[in-house]
């Protein structure tokens, strides 16, 4: 029988986290010794949020630097998985009627590589983005991420790329161990237990859930790539998180791991 993957969210932060080593870049790298290798990976990042689903469809991703103000070097890092055509044409079949392009236009943005260098710092497995349609309700990326559940049956790494909390507005730039917020501190207490109990309808209206979450989830980028994950989820399989911590008071670093 083949193996079915774990799938990962992974709480991706501040960029310069790509160049660092701390206590959640061990964290990925030990995702990457830990979990059985697999033959691709297919990324959701927070950064790769327009108004469409696509796949890219290269050989070889470009290394797109997508932020501004952080120092050179962080310019000059290249990622240079792969690309899985194949991939991103079966991906395109699995969510059919949907309209899925095949886009040469994208490539790797930070969400994807400032972790993956980290989790496979060989940059040896191929990777495919899918983009976040930001026209679209929580209801219909929770109904993507389930369709998309098979392909961890085929040797697929799903990794979703964004933060549990992203409230950068409230983000302690520079300063070094601020106190996390009540607010992030309690609804990312509120989440886990919502996946732990298996409530995913919660976490789709997360909107519903109070002023916490409202300012933990202030724009929903950074949270969907969490739903595509969770909505992978099989009968009786456990949720777990690997890596946990808030960075500059509103960022979580929460990981959640299925199967
Ligand atoms: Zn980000």
């Amino acid at each position: 029988m083949p193996e079915i993957l774990p799938a990962i969210f992974l709480g991706h932060g501040n960029p310069m986290n790509a160049l660092q080593d701390n206590r959640y870049t061990t964290g990925w790298r030990q995702i990457g010794k830990r979990l059985p290798r697999p033959k691709a990976i297919l990324s959701i990042s927070a950064h790769w949020y327009v108004p469409a689903t696509g796949v890219t469809i290269s050989t070889s991703p470009r290394t797109i630097h997508d932020f501004g103000g952080f120092p050179q070097e962080l310019y000059q890092v290249q990622y240079p998985a792969p690309g899985d055509p194949d991939l991103a044409r079966r991906v395109r079949e699995i969510l059919k009627p949907l309209d899925v392009r095949l886009d040469d236009t994208w490539g790797l943005d930070h969400g994807t590589w400032s972790v993956l260098k980290h989790v496979y710092p060989h940059a040896d497995v191929p990777v495919v983005q899918l983009s976040i349609d930001e026209t679209q309700p929580a209801s219909f990326h929770f109904e993507v991420g389930k369709r998309l559940a098979s392909l961890r049956g085929e040797g697929i790494l799903i990794v979703g790329s964004g933060n549990l909390v992203h409230n950068l507005h409230a983000y302690a730039w520079g300063r070094l161990m601020p106190d996390p917020y009540d607010w992030a501190i309690l609804f990312e207490q509120q989440a886990k237990e919502i996946m732990r109990a298996g409530e995913y309808k919660l976490l789709i209206d997360y909107e519903s859930l109070g002023p916490e979450a409202m300012l933990s989830v202030p724009t929903p980028d950074h949270y969907l790539p969490m739903l595509y994950v969770v909505a992978t989820t099989q009968a009786a399989e456990a949720i777990s998180f690997p890596i946990e911590g808030v960075d500059g008071g509103s960022i979580s670093m929460l990981a959640v791991q299925v199967g």
